[in-house]
């Protein structure tokens, strides 16, 4: 806990016009307002937004992230219950596990989303490419990650990680099956093999892609 509370203290002190909520339920929320200051492709973002940040203590970059200011309105990155969309689970507990602190979890997550949300509303297209939504947008993280491009290849893939049946070896061939060795073809694959949160991860990933083969095959017959 203490380390949660230095990560707070640290946000706090980063994005000033936050406050510490304590909820009945024991989790801890920042609510107020950050500031973004970005620019990229010349175009600058200068502005505030009021934020709520429910924080998961087990995994900072998996807290639930709300924009309560009711700015955004019908956006495609913004899920039913009004989170924000910030990326997929996998690529957040990834960078989780490579620094979980909240300063980096706003700076790389909350700040850009926002930014990208007003390059998009003004130039109608995504600063840095769109990702697809739900299980679409998960296979195509991990297809990034992996090099994988087919969905039953990517699943066989998962599985042998779930079943602790794969040890990533630099010098063997890659999974994506390019013949090259993995550390000089998809050498990220590493990332998957960080910690129990990203096995988790990839466990609950590969459950979801199973269901929809199954409802593949149901509407096939
Ligand atoms: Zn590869």
């Amino acid at each position: 806990m203490k380390m949660l509370d230095t990560s707070i203290k640290e946000l706090l002190a980063y994005q000033n016009d936050l406050d510490v909520i304590y909820e009945k339920d024991g989790n801890v929320s920042l609510e107020g307002k950050i500031f973004v200051n970005m620019v990229y492709d010349h175009f600058p973002v200068q502005r505030y937004y009021d934020i709520k940040i429910i924080v998961n203590p087990e995994s900072v970059y998996l807290s639930d992230v709300y924009e309560t200011g009711g700015y955004i309105g019908n956006y495609c990155h913004k899920y039913k219950d009004n989170r924000l969309c910030l990326a997929t689970n996998i690529d957040l507990v990834i960078s989780n596990a490579d620094n979980n602190s909240l300063v980096n979890f706003c700076r790389e997550y909350i700040e850009q989303y926002f930014f990208i949300y007003e390059y998009y509303t003004t130039y109608g297209f995504f600063p840095y490419g769109d990702r697809a939504h739900d299980l679409e947008g998960v296979k195509s993280s991990y297809k990034e990650i992996t090099g994988i491009k087919d969905d039953l290849d990517l699943a066989r893939f998962l599985l042998q990680i779930c079943r602790k049946e794969y040890h990533y070896r630099g010098h063997l061939p890659c999974p994506c099956g390019s013949g090259e060795r993995t550390r000089k073809c998809h050498p990220k694959i590493l990332k998957l093999m960080t910690d129990e949160l990203v096995y988790k991860q990839i466990c609950i990933d590969f459950i979801g892609m199973v269901k929809e083969f199954d409802e593949h095959k149901r509407k096939a017959k």
